[in-house]
């Protein structure tokens, strides 16, 4: 198999993530970091304007700041998008979206699968403000279709999802959302816009984790949602008071990891496709979930709506939780750590991890089963990487 191209792509990318904030950032060739919680006007009338205008961002930092702004317009120009706002976390961005969106009596729709997070919010949160919520097998376009009714206002969607790597069908459910005037809101955190970019696909909103790929630096927590004006100011003005604010401090690092996200995509997607293929010949492992596999189930719609295929995977040994924590511990290189997109490889029993949120029951609906075990390939070499594992399984 070969990739597919994305060589343009991934110019045009790699250019915007240095250049799209060359007009907001004026003359400094690094952006300054505007360390302010507040600006001072010159006239009552200038105070009047900073402060009704929308998303002015020499105001009050809450409501906006020269610094996020330029990793906005950075956001922006790499999803397609006519605007981005940033927040404090990635459940920052997913909570005050969806909150922004959905009304008592609404209806919304997710997916079985999400980040722990997104789950809680959709399963535990959303009824105990009235809102109807029905969580379907994104795999399946008629799963979704079933689960349309009269008052669907919002689908909630991750893909490639957390931890399994199942995809959905992004154009499709763009589509429904359409025909039935519901809006769609996507997870994009394990793609990155160099990956895919859902926009382009048809649907309205992207959210991200940008603690994780984004930042990729493994030393912030940021989030984005990005989208439409109209829409991601409706957001904007909700997070005045939900008030989940990036600091400009973590909104420079941010901006400084954006720099090289291109570049850095390209070299997870090339390892981690390296390391899927090792894994999966190897006698020990039972099963890779990667997108890039031919035996992925969802090979030919990753190849439809994706430009590569992350740095994610997860995969089962033979045997369960004690032969995958056994050989989680033979590891030199990967730290066992949650989280994942940075430059150094991690890796986690999500099981372990998500024993908090999702009971063992739900487990087995979803298909987690307790030994499956998620890496987050990061940029070190790839022979080291895989002569480490090779050393683990032996
Ligand atoms: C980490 C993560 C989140 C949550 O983001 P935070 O920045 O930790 O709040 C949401 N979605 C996905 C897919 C994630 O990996």
């Amino acid at each position: 198999m070969t990739l597919p191209n994305t060589d343009d792509l991934n110019e045009d990318l790699s250019t915007q993530a240095i250049h799209a904030d060359k007009d907001v950032r004026g003359n400094a060739v690094a952006p300054p970091i505007y360390a302010t919680a507040n600006f001072a006007a010159t006239s009552e009338e200038e105070f009047g304007e900073m402060a009704t205008q929308p998303r002015h961002e020499r105001f009050y930092t809450r409501y906006g700041n020269p610094t996020n702004r330029q990793t906005e317009v950075t956001i922006a120009a790499l999803e397609g998008a006519e605007s981005a706002l940033v927040t404090g976390s990635g459940m920052g961005a997913i909570s005050t979206a969806v909150l922004t969106l959905v009304s008592q009596g609404d209806h919304v729709i997710g997916q079985q699968h999400h980040y722990g997070g997104t789950t809680s919010l959709l399963r535990d949160v959303l009824p105990r403000f009235g809102v109807d919520v029905t969580l379907v097998d994104q795999t399946d376009i008629s799963s979704f279709e079933r689960a349309i009714k009269k008052s669907t206002r919002l689908i909630v969607l991750e893909s490639p999802s957390n931890p399994l790597l199942r995809l959905t069908d992004l154009r499709a459910v763009g589509q429904l959302a359409r025909e039935n005037n519901a809006l769609t809101l996507i997870d994009n955190t394990f793609a990155t816009p160099c990956n895919q970019r859902p926009i382009e696909l048809g649907i309205d909103l992207v959210a991200h984790s940008a603690t994780k790929y984004m930042g990729g630096h493994s030393d912030i927590i940021a989030g984005v949602v990005a989208g439409p004006t109209k829409l991601v100011e409706k957001i904007w003005k909700a997070s005045l008071i939900f008030g989940a604010v990036l600091s400009p401090f973590d909104s420079w690092l941010l901006l400084r990891g954006l720099r090289t996200l291109p570049i850095r995509v390209e070299r997870h997607n090339q390892t981690a496709l390296a390391i899927a293929r090792f894994l999966e010949a190897h006698p020990r492992v039972r099963v890779v979930n990667y997108p890039g596999l031919e035996s992925h189930p969802q090979h030919d719609l990753a190849r439809e709506q994706m430009t590569g295929f992350t740095g994610m995977l997860s995969f089962e040994l033979d045997g369960g939780a004690k032969e995958a924590d056994q050989f989680i511990g033979k590891l030199k290189l990967p730290s066992h750590a949650a989280s994942l997109g940075g430059v150094e490889s991690l890796i986690v029993r999500p099981a372990a991890m998500l024993a908090q949120q999702i009971s063992e029951a739900e487990f087995q609906t979803i298909g987690i089963t307790p030994g499956l075990i998620r890496l987050s390939v990061g940029l070190e070499n790839e022979r080291d990487l895989i002569s480490d594992l090779e050393q683990a399984l032996a």
